[in-house]
């Protein structure tokens, strides 16, 4: 059976364009409750150590660059099936393939700064949501 969290990210492009409030919406009216939020700046060792899977990727150090460029909004997130709906939510990695009325297709500007994380497995939420937030800071 699938579990009920998940943890997403409003990345540095999506912040710096003043979108937080418009995400927020649409992750609210899609059902999604948050049960843990925090505004903060990654180290590039942090945002290297969150997308680790990615190292040998020719992207990577463009990644971990523009993941540390700015400040974030990390957040744990409750809903049913709450890892394969909000990846519906959030839409294709590129906003070119994005479906119309995914957060993507209405905040994303290219294929790296992509407005919005969502983590792609149960077991990477749980181990993503830790990265930011100890038990006693979870509702
Ligand atoms: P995320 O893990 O951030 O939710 P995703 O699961 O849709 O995104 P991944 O394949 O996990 O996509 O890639 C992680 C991130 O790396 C992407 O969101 C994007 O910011 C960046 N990325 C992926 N592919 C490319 C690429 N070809 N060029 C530049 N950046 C990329
Ligand atoms: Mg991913």
């Amino acid at each position: 059976m699938s579990g009920t969290t998940t943890f997403t990210m409003i990345k540095p492009d999506a912040v710096k364009a003043n979108n937080i409030g418009p995400i927020l919406k649409m992750i609210n009216e899609a059902g999604f409750r948050i049960k843990a939020m925090k505004y903060t700046q990654l180290t590039k060792e942090k945002a290297g150590g969150f997308y680790a899977v990615h190292a040998e990727r020719p992207f990577y150090g463009e990644l971990v660059d523009f993941m540390s460029s700015g400040p974030i909004v990390a957040a744990i997130l409750e809903k049913e099936n709450a890892v394969e709906d909000f990846r519906k939510l959030i839409g294709a990695t590129n906003p070119a393939e994005a479906a119309e009325g995914t957060i993507r297709k209405a905040y994303a500007t290219s294929i790296g700064e992509n407005a919005v994380h969502g983590s792609d497995s149960d077991e990477n939420a749980e181990i993503e949501g830790s990265y930011f937030f100890g038990m006693t800071e979870r509702f």
